[in-house]
Order: structure tokens, then sequence, then C-alpha cells
């Protein structure tokens, strides 16, 4: 069956997750179920695959709520812990669809993820350890899995070279701090823009609110979708009100087609 291509958010929370553990502020104890917030990942189908995007602390939780089985690749933006965390969590699925995952990350992100795993580099055939292929990928350079093309693209998080990736009409970035007008380049006529915006104030290594709506600017996508919220930007509902027609709030759950 041909399946249109999507994206289904699976956490769109920041490092700390929404509600944070400890606060009682109103976004934090909101009823709203969009200021439930997993930490940001998402599982995007394109051409009949399907493409796992981070695997951070939450993604035991993700895949048994939205009832995933498997998964064609593994793609890693960066190895901060949000974002890699549930890595030894591929075991499950080894066992379970009798395969081993590729994996399609930079070097360093690759080997710094392994680094915080270090049970697993010591003994790779242990039969308590994930089974994974890597694949080295480069941030301009396409590559091709099982028949689709994927553009990564270099994105700036504060001191970290990190990746965003490209699926034809989509493009997905999350934790960018600035991206160099060549990246720019390489996103310019994507019909959906997938962004990360923390918060309006100023950040070190997380674009604002405002930040992303001018990097959306530049880019000029149909539609944009941001993530990757702290608690301290405000309820959906608030936030939303103040966004741009084209421009909107990614909550978990949220499926869009490209
Ligand atoms: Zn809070
Ligand atoms: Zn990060
Ligand atoms: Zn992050």
């Amino acid at each position: 069956m041909n399946q249109k291509n999507n994206i289904l958010f699976l956490g769109t929370g920041t490092s700390t997750g929404v509600p944070m553990i400890g606060c009682s502020c109103p976004v934090c104890c909101s009823a709203d179920s969009r200021d439930k917030r997993w930490r940001t990942s998402a599982v995007v189908e394109y051409q009949n695959k399907k493409f796992q995007i981070d695997i951070g602390p939450d993604f035991r939780a993700q895949m048994l709520h939205y009832g995933i089985m498997d998964f064609d690749a593994l793609l890693l933006t960066h190895e901060h812990k949000n974002h890699v965390a549930g890595f030894d969590d591929i075991r499950a699925l080894n066992v379970m669809n009798q395969k081993r995952y590729p994996i399609y990350a930079s070097k360093s992100c690759f080997d710094n993820t392994l680094e915080q795993f270090p049970y697993i580099a010591k003994n790779p055939n242990y039969d308590l350890v994930p089974k994974f292929d890597f694949h080295e990928i480069k941030g301009g350079q396409s590559f091709n899995h099982d028949g689709v093309d994927i553009m990564p693209i270099d994105i700036t998080h504060g001191n970290l070279s990190i990746l965003g990736f490209r699926f034809g009409a989509l493009t997905y970035i999350t934790d960018a701090s600035l991206i160099t007008s060549e990246s720019i380049e390489k996103i310019r006529g994507t019909k959906i823009l997938v962004i990360n915006a923390l918060r309006y104030e100023k950040h070190a290594t997380h674009f604002t609110v405002n930040e992303a709506l001018e990097c959306i600017d530049k880019i000029q996508p149909e539609q944009a979708y941001l993530l990757h919220f702290s608690h301290q930007i405000g309820t959906h509902e608030e936030v939303s009100r103040k966004l741009p027609q084209n421009v909107f709030m990614a909550y978990d759950g949220l499926r869009v087609e490209f």
C-alpha cells in the first residue's frame, strides 16, 4: 500500500520535557494535552520507508504510545542526551524484528553517542547490546537508503555542528542556533519546514521564537512547524495565537502530510 509522505511528531519538548519535574508554573500545570511534551523526536514516512529521527529518553514510551513496531533506519541529528538517551532500547526491536538497524549520523555524533554507552562499544557482539550498522553522512552530501534520497544539512547548535534532514518537500531542523546562508540555500524550496524555537528570551544554543520566524522568513516555506519548546514559552494556546498564519506550534502526536 502506498502511504502518503508524512511526519509524526513523537515529542516536541526541550531537554527537560514539559511539564518539567518540580515545576508548578501555569504551563506545567496546564490541562491542555498539547502542553504535555516528550523530548523532541519524530518519525518521517517518505517514499514508503520509515525514518526515525533521534532516539531520546522517551523513545520507549513514544514507540508504545504510537504503536510503532519497526522502522527502516535511524537518523541522528546530534549526540545530546535528550536526543540519544534511548539508544539501548534498540535491543527490543532487534529481538522482535530479527534485524539490525541502519544508523545514519555524522562520525562525531556517532562516536560521541557510543561514548555514552561504553558497554556497547566494549562488547558489540554480546547478546544484550543493540545491533546496528553505522553509516557516516555529511552535511550537503545526499545519501541513499534503500532507494530513498535524503539530504543532511549542516546546522550550528552553539559550538556544535549538527545535522538537519531534507526529505524532498519537508525539512526537519532541531536545536539550531544559526543556519548559514549555504545551508539556507539547501533548504530553499521546501514546502514544510520544521524548526526549533525554545522560548522568547535569548538562549546561547537554541533559536528563540523570533529567530525561528526570521529563518522561516528567509526560507519562505508554505507552512512551518515549531518544536523543542521550553515550559518558559507559554501555553500552546497562547503562543499559537501570536504566530503568523502559516506557522504552527507542533505538539506531540501531530501528523502532517507532505
Ligand atoms: Zn513550568
Ligand atoms: Zn542539543
Ligand atoms: Zn535538543
